[in-house]
């Protein structure tokens, strides 16, 4: 059977391109194995987070994942924090990764670039990531295709310890989707859509309401041309959109292009902010009906007692293996 771990940082509000790339896959893959979805706190804070805002988004994402259609009967959902054993097996495989590797990471070359002072976890965070895959031995991650870097650096550090001390670890394969892996920035088509980026015209949030979404579909950038087609290399705004559209409405690319063979962006961008709207109405009605019941700190409980569980006893075998000796 499956064994299914991926998390989302709690580090803003949820993007269209979180639930593209990752939420959306989530809810399918309820059905198909163990799934354990995670509100990783604890890689939200290699940047810098005012704590109350933080507390907010915590429970805010937890909502949202369940407005999304995670079914707490079915899935686990749980708080990285919550289970102590996500950060000490964190400290086991940053002794267990190279410098050199981590350097490589093209995410820490990008949040780091331009800063004056940055976090040592900001460069250690794809240790932790392994961690909170291996804790659980997931064999597939649901994650966008910003992370499949990571994902390889985790099979890595697992093959690696499993190599050197037993067999511990199951190595986790990745699930990547393959229209929609990578959403991209309303402003500039050529960086992806992140929540944390400052420039709130560069996402959609999931909680944006209606006429926000319309003004930001309006005015993302796309080209001279006048012509709608799906081309990444010279067309990446529009193809971007097109990507958006195709999901949020059900349909495929192609559909769309032959639908509006001959229209204006305009018109274009104006049914894609409709799509986007009526996607995104039903998940915000939810959504306040979790933000305001304390039935989600129950969920986050229950879920963080099962995880607790598993990733003792994983903890265990892993201290085990390396020569850390129980305390009694
Ligand atoms: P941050 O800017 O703080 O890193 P983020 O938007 O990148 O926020 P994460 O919490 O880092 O969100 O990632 C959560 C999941 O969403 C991951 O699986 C990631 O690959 C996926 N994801 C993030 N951005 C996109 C995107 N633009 N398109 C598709 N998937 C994405
Ligand atoms: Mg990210």
């Amino acid at each position: 059977k499956k064994k299914i771990f991926s998390g989302i940082q709690p580090s803003g509000l949820l993007t269209l391109g979180n639930y593209i790339g990752a939420m959306k896959q989530f809810v399918e893959l309820q059905d198909e194995g163990d799934c354990i979805f995670c509100v990783v706190d604890l890689h939200a804070i290699t940047v810098p987070q005012e704590p109350e805002l933080l507390r907010q988004n915590v429970r805010s994402l937890a909502a949202m994942f369940l407005a999304a259609g995670i079914d707490p009967q079915k899935a686990t959902l749980m708080v990285q924090s919550h289970v102590k054993e996500h950060a000490e097996l964190g400290w086991l495989m940053q002794c267990t990764a190279y410098m050199g590797e981590l350097e490589r990471m093209t995410q820490f070359k990008d949040k780091s670039e331009g800063k004056a002072a940055v976090n040592a976890s900001l460069f250690t965070y794809p240790a932790l990531m392994a961690a909170d895959i291996l804790l659980y031995d997931a064999t597939h991650v649901p994650v966008g295709d910003d992370q499949k870097q990571h994902l390889e650096l985790t099979r890595d550090l697992a093959q690696r310890f499993n190599g050197r001390f037993g067999e511990t670890f199951t190595i986790p394969e990745p699930i990547i989707p393959k229209v929609g892996g990578r959403i991209m920035s309303l402003d500039d088509p050529s960086k992806k859509m992140s929540k944390s980026n400052p420039n709130e015209g560069s996402f959609i949030s999931l909680l944006d309401e209606p006429k926000k979404i319309v003004r930001k579909v309006k005015r993302a950038v796309t080209d001279s041309e006048n012509q709608i087609r799906f081309d990444e290399q010279e067309k990446p705004a529009i193809s971007n959109l097109l990507t958006i559209y195709a999901l949020a409405s059900n349909q495929t690319i192609e559909q769309l292009e032959s639908q509006y063979d001959g229209i204006g962006y305009g018109a274009f961008k104006s049914d894609v902010a409709d799509a986007v709207v009526s996607l995104l109405e039903p998940m915000q009605q939810r959504y306040q009906e979790w933000i305001e019941s304390d039935e989600l700190d129950r969920v986050l409980l229950a879920g963080a007692e099962k995880a607790a569980e598993y990733a003792e006893q994983k903890m265990i075998e892993v201290k085990q293996r390396m020569g850390l000796i129980p305390r009694e």
